[in-house]
């Protein structure tokens, strides 16, 4: 029989790559959208009978996935991936706390009330539940599975960064509350990954100013030779392997698990060095600088390698894919 999954979030960088993949391992797919002009969007790209979409229009609702699931008793595992992904935002608590946790909590609300079969959910937190946001540059800081952000919600308010950070945190403590409390019969695992890059899940999604992370990537496009280097650094993990991994967390039968997704640093200068060894094209338009080591907190996910047991697609390889793409669409 076929098993069918609820994808919060479906328009996502992450998402989409989810969805094809399970579309590709015979699951149906129920993807949560904004709109109905994004969900239309979404039949068409994945072209697949199996996924079909259900308008959820606001996170922060009280029900919000009430009527979703209300709707499909097929539903047998939820994978929330929806969540706000920015480092601006005017007002912090309105913009990505309260829905980040707010949406987090409705889910498994609403899973309580109208989801009683289903058996596994995964939920995409972050490494930034991990680690607080003034200290994720300490290179002596090891972060690990066991790991969690200082931050209050008070100083989650300070800037939109930390309130990013505090928007992972506070939705995968509360999800790990109710879970105590409640006692579901569900699984529960998260999914905690580090800078996401790659290609998007379809060529077609390439536009101008890409999702967060990515832009990270694409920015440095369109730096000229004398432009200043953005001081992005960071831990970086292929979307490749951050999609394996959110089957992997129901398909194993896991539960209390946080997959943290970690394959290697990255630096502004690392990038634009493989941009260089990688498109000709590219040799002579960018700025240069010197790759110095990346003065990071270190990752330690051995434990989630392990139960993976697969291999993390390496820097090189995400970003000539994912500049690739995008070079081949801006020729089109
Ligand atoms: P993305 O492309 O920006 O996707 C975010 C998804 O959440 C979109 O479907 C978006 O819908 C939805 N969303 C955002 N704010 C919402 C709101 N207020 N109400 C309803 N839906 C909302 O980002 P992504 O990189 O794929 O991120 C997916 C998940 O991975 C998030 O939980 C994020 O925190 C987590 N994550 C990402 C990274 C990374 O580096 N990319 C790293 C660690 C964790 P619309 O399309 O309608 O805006």
């Amino acid at each position: 029989m076929t098993t069918t999954v609820l994808v919060s979030g479906a328009t996502g960088f992450i998402a989409q790559h989810t969805i094809k993949l399970l579309l590709s391992k015979g699951y149906a797919v129920v993807g949560t959208v904004r709109t109905a002009a994004k969900g239309d969007h979404l039949i068409k790209l994945f072209a697949n009978e199996l996924f079909s979409y259900e308008i959820v229009p606001s996170l922060d609702a009280e029900g919000a996935f009430d009527d979703v699931l209300n709707k499909h008793s097929e539903i047998t595992v939820f994978l929330h991936m929806a969540s706000p992904v920015t480092f601006s935002a005017d007002d912090i608590e309105a913009e990505l706390l309260r829905p980040a946790v707010n949406g987090t909590v409705s889910a498994l609300k609403a899973i309580q009330k109208y989801g009683p079969q289903i058996k596994h959910v995964v939920i995409t937190s972050s490494y930034c539940a991990m680690v607080h946001p003034a200290q994720w540059q300490i290179p002596d800081l090891v972060v690990s599975e066991d790991s969690w952000s200082s931050i209050s919600w008070e100083d989650s308010k300070e800037n939109a960064l930390f309130g990013y950070f505090g928007s992972k945190k506070f939705a995968e403590k509360a999800a790990w509350s109710f879970y105590e409390q409640e006692k579901p019969k569900y699984t529960l695992n998260m999914v905690n990954p580090v800078f996401v890059f790659g290609p998007q899940a379809f060529d077609s999604e390439i536009k101008d100013q890409l999702n967060h992370s990515v832009e990270v990537v694409n920015k440095l496009l369109s730096l000229e030779k004398d432009s200043e280097i953005p001081s992005d650094k960071g831990s970086f993990v292929d979307v490749r392997d951050v999609a394996k991994a959110h089957l992997a967390a129901f398909e194993n039968g896991w539960t209390g698990k946080r997959l943290l997704m970690n394959s290697e640093d990255f630096s502004s200068p690392s990038l634009l060095a493989i941009f260089r060894e990688s498109f000709d094209y590219l040799k002579e338009s960018l700025p240069t600088a010197a790759v110095e080591p990346i003065e990071i907190a270190k990752v330690d996910n051995k434990k989630t390698r392990q139960d993976l047991g697969f291999s993390f697609l390496d820097l090189k390889t995400s970003i000539v894919d994912c500049v690739g793409q995008i070079l081949n669409a801006k020729r089109k």
